[in-house]
């Protein structure tokens, strides 16, 4: 007699964890495609939205729970939310490419081509944090070491410098004490999460 197939620990703990963190239950994604479909950056991505529903259904396999975590999808996400007007489950897909990047970063499984996404989303959050700002310089700058792509876009610096897009010095917030505050209060609530 064939035995049923049981969920491996893997893929249950995530799907658990995004229903969870998000509220969205996987289970419910009839495999519409409707969310591929509309997304933008499909096209570029290494699994659809669609796709990435199905791997986290599959609960069995844990190596489909690994493939969603290193998927290149999770990082091309824009967060625009088409998939999530177009869903008729009411699937928060985008929420779920948040918790997967959260999961990825913690679990060290970031996809190699997603290296420069995260070098620009903390030189981003590197500006915010010391000027409470966007400052746009600084981030050419912080994005650059740690990409390590120095030369890129050079030719553009000039134009906007002129077109006063790039300032040499930052503007800052006033309450910088505040700003400091929000950004421990965050870390702390990251290192507690379990
Ligand atoms: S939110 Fe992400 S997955 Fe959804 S349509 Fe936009 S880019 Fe695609
Ligand atoms: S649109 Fe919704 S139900 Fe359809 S495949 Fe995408 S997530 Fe699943």
């Amino acid at each position: 007699m064939r035995s049923e197939p049981h969920a491996h620990p893997a893929g249950q703990r995530l799907a658990e964890r995004v229903l969870e963190k998000t509220g969205v239950d996987v289970a419910r994604c009839y495999q519409c495609g409707k969310c591929s479909a509309g997304c933008p950056l499909a096209g570029e991505m290494d699994y659809p939205p669609s796709q990435i529903m199905h791997l986290l259904q599959l609960l069995e396999f844990p190596e489909f729970a690994e493939a969603a975590l290193r998927s290149h999808t999770i990082w091309l996400c824009l967060t625009c939310e088409i998939c999530y007007c177009r869903c008729p489950m009411e699937l928060d897909i985008p929420k779920v490419m948040d918790t997967l990047r959260h999961e990825s970063l913690a679990q060290n499984k970031v996809n190699p081509k997603a290296r420069d996404i995260l070098a620009f989303h903390r030189a981003f959050l590197d500006s915010v944090r010391y000027t409470g700002r966007l400052f746009e310089m600084g981030q050419v700058v912080d994005y650059k070491l740690r990409s390590g792509h120095f030369l890129q876009d050079m030719l553009q610096a000039p134009w906007m410098f002129l077109a006063g897009k790039l300032h040499l010095l930052p503007e800052r917030v006033r309450d910088r004490a505040l700003l400091k505050r929000m950004f421990a209060k965050t870390l702390k609530a990251k290192e507690n999460r379990p």
